[in-house]
């Protein structure tokens, strides 16, 4: 936090801070994977510069570089020695800064946290409706921006699904077409193509949606990014989420009505296992997604004793 190694139980924030008053601060959601003794980060590369941009277009001064980030969060696990699957949050946060809401001149604060992380749904396919909620718009705060004060439109959309018995909800946007879910993007498959929301639909961009996008063409399965009408929900042949928390994961139904037969579709099936295999480094081409911890330190231990230590 702030450029120094401390306990989670040290990494204290004033109850006045801009962040927790007006919701000024940016953040990530990571993953790293634990196998062939060995952790490893998912598109860290791109998770950072999304958090640099977030802070960009939200006033948020970061000043660490994305290199800086990186290699601090791979020292992190290191430190914890994490060998479990495991979940990174970085937060760049407004301080102390009385009333004023203009955050430019509100120092900002750096803390990237870590947690012990398996999966964000304890079931394996989600009954789903569309939220009464729309998205957030560019019109008045930007979707493209990963920011704190974004997510009251997320928890009050995922409080009224779960409230009302469904495991996530579906937001549509200003215009009625549809956006994402709470903390994941949306596909749907239709006639064997995927098709998925465009970036002009009030979404985040999600880091797990381009890596979909990718491997469905690997796989020579269509893309179709474009506009969704409610009503294709209820008539696709399949549908799933995708984002980090989530990985990819099924819908079963949509406000009652049944998605396909019920279960995970077929291609849903096929994508959740190849993504599977490149989140655990089975597929040589996607290599370079995966941030090894501790092969990495073992690469610097040479000229910096202090870290070889935490590889041994
Ligand atoms: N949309 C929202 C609102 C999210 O919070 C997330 C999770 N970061 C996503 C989509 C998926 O993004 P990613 O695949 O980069 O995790």
């Amino acid at each position: 936090m702030d450029g120094e190694f401390v306990r989670s139980s040290d990494a204290k924030v004033s109850v006045l801070s801009h962040a927790l008053h007006y919701g000024t601060g940016v953040f990530e959601g990571i993953r790293a994977y634990a196998h062939s003794e060995n952790v490893y980060i998912f598109r860290l590369k791109e998770h950072i510069e999304r958090l640099k941009n977030s802070a960009k277009i939200c006033y948020v001064d970061l000043k660490n570089s994305v290199d800086d980030l990186c290699s601090t969060t791979v020292e992190l696990i290191a430190r914890n020695e994490m060998r479990c699957q495991t979940y990174i949050r970085p937060i760049v946060f407004k301080g102390i800064g009385g009333i004023d809401l203009n955050p430019v001149k509100v120092p900002t604060h750096v803390a990237i946290c870590l947690f012990k992380f398996e999966s964000y749904f304890e079931k394996s396919g989600l009954d789903t409706c569309v939220s009464s909620w729309r998205r957030i718009s560019d019109v008045s705060t930007p979707p493209m921006a990963k920011a704190c004060g974004h997510y009251l439109n997320s928890a009050i959309a995922k409080a009224e699904a779960c409230l009302n018995g469904y495991d996530e909800a579906i937001l549509l946007d200003s215009n009625g077409l549809v956006s994402e879910g709470t903390g994941e993007n949306i596909f749907i498959v239709k006639d064997g193509k995927l098709v998925t929301p465009p970036p002009t639909a009030s979404i985040l961009n999600g880091i797990t949606r381009d890596t979909v996008i990718k491997l469905a063409s690997e796989m020579h399965v269509q893309v179709v990014e474009r506009n969704i009408a409610r009503a294709e929900l209820y008539t696709c042949d399949e549908a799933f989420f995708t984002g980090t928390a989530v990985e990819v994961m099924p819908i079963l139904t949509i406000d009652k009505r049944q998605i396909g037969d019920g279960e995970m579709g077929v291609l849903t099936g096929r994508i959740k296992a190849f993504f599977s295999e490149v989140t655990s480094g089975n597929v040589e081409k996607y290599s370079s997604w995966l941030t090894p911890v501790y092969a990495t330190l073992v690469k610097e231990a040479r000229s910096d004793p202090a870290i070889a230590t935490l590889s041994s």
